[in-house]
């Protein structure tokens, strides 16, 4: 079974509750099952009794956690509680027993997988889904590169595969990030750069897990708009940065979204009660608004609560995904940090 990867955390998060406190989904439900050490315990249960992968109660939760990863990258061992969860689904997809809702989704986002390209140059922008979403981010990006004097060509489409594989099913996942891989390579590409993090972990990380190469480089935006060593006209002055899961805890905390923003002379404000905490409504599970968005909301309250001036604060992100959600749920004025840098060039 895909759990065994995981035998440790199996065995170590079922007896501790040292990060409760980071699961996201658990301090909006007040769920103990919510937690690592429950759902590690039920994953523990169904390997003394694998009939019990079976049961609703079980599949639901698995499927409910935000899959943000500030437990595993805040553990003292770093016990991938994470991957667990996603290789339990795993398995639970290969025996045929995948919810329905994960089914439907699944369904869509594999349709969803063709991609345009518009232009031709060394550099391609990738505008997935939520960036598009956001109606701000890729007007954003496109000011900075006219700033730089930059010609780029955009990809657009659907699913390039990592939301599959968060849902469980690994092999359309990697089908897709294939012939994603192979669309960009024949638009002759040098450098692929993503606003979206959850992208640049697919091509990152889960690229090589599947034994995929990818014969370009791939930029979250952060990173390429500080290679472009652009002056701010003016400073971006006080915000909050709300850390990406897929930057921070997937990416060993990427240094680039902190180095832009000093680059624009931001000033960085602490936000809520640590800086352990996940503020980004879900965005390492992709798809929790498709499972349950009341949870996304739920999520977008939580992080309200924990600003300072919620009228006035500038809450910035590195993902569109939150800024998205928080925005359709909380009166937080949210930009990205495409935003930000575009605004003061
Ligand atoms: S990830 Fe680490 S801190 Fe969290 S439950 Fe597992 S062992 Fe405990």
């Amino acid at each position: 079974m895909n759990i065994d990867k995981y035998t440790d955390a199996i065995k170590n998060c079922r007896f501790c509750f040292m990060c409760r406190h980071l699961s996201g989904i658990g301090n909006v439900t007040f769920t103990e099952a919510d937690t690592p050490r429950v759902r590690a315990s039920m994953i523990y249960g169904v390997t003394m009794d694998p009939e019990k992968m079976a049961d609703k109660d079980f599949i639901d939760t698995l499927y409910r956690s935000d899959l943000s990863r500030a437990c595993c990258f805040h553990c003292v061992n770093h016990y991938d509680e994470n991957s667990l969860n996603i290789a339990m689904r795993t398995d639970l997809v290969e025996k045929g027993l995948a919810p329905d809702y994960a089914k439907a989704i699944a369904e869509n986002l594999k349709s969803s997988s063709n991609w345009e390209i518009s232009g031709a140059a060394e550099v391609l922008y990738f505008t997935d889904r939520y960036t598009l979403q956001t109606g701000t981010v890729a007007p954003a990006f496109d000011a900075i590169m006219k700033k730089a004097g930059i010609n780029y060509a955009t990809v657009s489409g659907g699913c390039i595969g990592r939301a599959l594989k968060v849902l469980g099913f690994a092999q359309d996942a990697k089908a897709a990030a294939e012939k994603f891989v192979s669309t960009v390579k024949a638009a002759g590409a040098k450098t692929l750069v993503v606003s979206n993090p959850a992208a640049y972990e697919l091509l990152k990380n889960d690229c090589a897990e599947f034994g995929i190469e990818v014969p370009f480089a791939v930029m979250h935006t952060s990173e390429y708009i500080l290679s472009l060593g652009l002056k701010a006209a003016k400073a971006a002055g006080d915000i909050y940065y709300l850390e990406s899961d897929y930057l921070k805890n997937y990416n060993d905390n990427l240094p680039f979204p902190r180095q832009l923003l000093a680059a624009v002379n931001a000033n960085i404000k602490p936000f809520g009660t640590n800086n352990e905490e996940s503020y980004t409504c879900g965005e390492g599970a992709v798809l929790l608004p498709e499972i349950d968005e009341t949870l996304v909301a739920k999520l977008a309250a939580y992080i309200a609560d924990r600003a300072d001036d919620p009228a006035n604060d500038k809450i910035v992100v590195a993902s569109p995904y939150t800024k998205i959600f928080l925005s359709k749920y909380t009166k937080l004025n949210v930009a990205t940090l495409e935003e930000v840098v575009a605004e003061v060039l």
